[in-house]
């Protein structure tokens, strides 16, 4: 039961559902293995209005709230994590332009973003600078009317077929954010294939050769592209994942609860073993904990509270790691089975575990949890 929620949303949860069921999962297990992402699925996803429904309509979303976003980011990620991670990349790129892009920039491509015309990538982590993002190597020189890019980004979701990518690198020093587009002289796209989880996700290595980008790609002044840009495109990936690892775990404990009540050792149903019991409460405990935190979060992200960035961290570093946990006791109820191709557990396992990775690692979101709580503590502000 789903307290929190107006008519409408426990409505909207069924309806998208009922679309994941059935136009989703058909694919997750296809899109893991051959790690690669349909284009027919984006255009069904695009032509029942998910594709980026957060967006206003005037950019071609439809304004859907952050709530009832979450839940439709929810019931993605219960079927799979590439899709959810597919949304969450146009959102991170698409809210950056929306908040810090120019009028030209957000006319030009936020309908494109929006209809699925075009696939966007989030050029942030490179070989040698991950968490340390301030520290980017990656260079762009300002030349006449336009800015030569030279670097590289490595571990790049859909790097492999993006047509537009947000790139960041240090101009004079000082970090910040360029639209590239893919036909740019100079790049060269690398896939990076058989990584761990987040198979389907196309991720690539993008090497930058004297990329020339003219002058009106700047995203937001020299200087704000980490600090800025980067950081509410953070929010809004971290805001995915969060609500994506929710319903990771959900659809661990989904799977756990029919295994266990067809598979029998020792002249019973597994379900009836206590310890099998006990991994199906926390996994229970763990998703209904998760999915709180969630609505907390979208609530506060509605209200544009200011606190809404760090809960946004506490949800996304609760929830990966709930749902590492709930990955693993899924596996390890389906035991040999769950090791095995032809059962998803596997799969939510390693996608679980990408998810504590990647939009700053749990470590970076614990130091970001611990500040806040001293800032809370500092203004005593406990009991809000
Ligand atoms: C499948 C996948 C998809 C990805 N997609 C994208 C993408 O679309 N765009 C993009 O830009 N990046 C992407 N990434 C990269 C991801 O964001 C980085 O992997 C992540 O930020 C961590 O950086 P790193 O791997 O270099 O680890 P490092 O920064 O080298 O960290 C190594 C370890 O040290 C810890 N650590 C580092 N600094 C600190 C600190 N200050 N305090 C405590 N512990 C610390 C980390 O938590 C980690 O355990 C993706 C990665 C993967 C695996």
């Amino acid at each position: 039961m789903d307290v929190d929620l107006t008519k409408e949303q426990i409505e909207a949860r069924r309806e998208f559902r009922k679309f994941v069921d059935e136009t989703i999962v058909p694919y997750a297990e296809k899109i893991d293995r051959e790690q690669v992402m349909p284009r027919e699925l984006m255009e069904k996803i695009v032509a029942r209005g998910y594709w980026a429904p957060e967006l206003s309509k005037e950019y071609g979303g439809i304004g859907m709230d952050w709530l009832t976003f979450g839940i439709l980011t929810e019931e993605i990620g219960r079927a799979c994590s590439n899709v959810r991670n597919l949304l969450g990349v146009q959102g991170m790129v698409s809210h950056s332009l929306l908040r810090f892009g120019t009028k030209a920039q957000r006319e030009t491509w936020l309908p494109k973003i929006a209809a699925g015309e075009i696939v966007a990538a989030f050029g942030l982590t490179e070989p040698q600078k991950g968490s340390d993002a301030r520290n980017i190597t990656t260079e762009a020189k300002h030349e006449g009317n336009h800015y030569t890019i030279t670097g590289s980004k490595k571990w790049i979701s859909f790097g492999q077929n993006a047509d537009l990518v947000l790139v960041f690198a240090q101009c004079d020093g000082k970090g910040s954010a360029f639209l590239l587009e893919k036909d740019t002289p100079g790049l060269t796209v690398k896939p990076l294939n058989n990584l761990l989880g987040y198979r389907g996700s196309m991720v690539g290595e993008l090497i930058f050769d004297g990329c020339r980008v003219p002058e009106e790609n700047l995203v937001g002044m020299v200087g704000a592209g980490i600090s800025y840009v980067a950081a509410h495109g953070l929010i809004h990936g971290r805001y995915s994942t969060a609500w994506g690892c929710v319903g990771l775990a959900q659809g661990c404990l989904e799977h756990c609860l029919a295994y266990t009540g067809t598979r029998e050792q020792f002249g019973v149903l597994i379900k009836e073993h206590q310890s099998i019991q006990n991994m199906i409460a926390d996994m229970l405990t763990g998703v209904t904990a998760g999915r709180q935190i969630c609505y907390r979060a979208a609530y506060l992200q509605e209200n544009k509270d200011p606190n809404a960035m760090m809960e946004i961290s506490l949800a996304k570093y609760f929830t990966s790691e709930m749902a590492m946990k709930a990955a693993g006791n899924a596996v390890q109820i389906h035991a040999a089975n769950g090791c095995s191709p032809g059962y998803p557990v596997q799969r939510y396992f390693r996608d679980a575990k990408v998810a504590e990775i990647v939009e700053g690692s749990s470590q970076i979101q614990q130091g970001i949890i611990a500040r806040y709580a001293y800032k809370l503590h500092q203004h005593s502000q406990f009991t809000s």
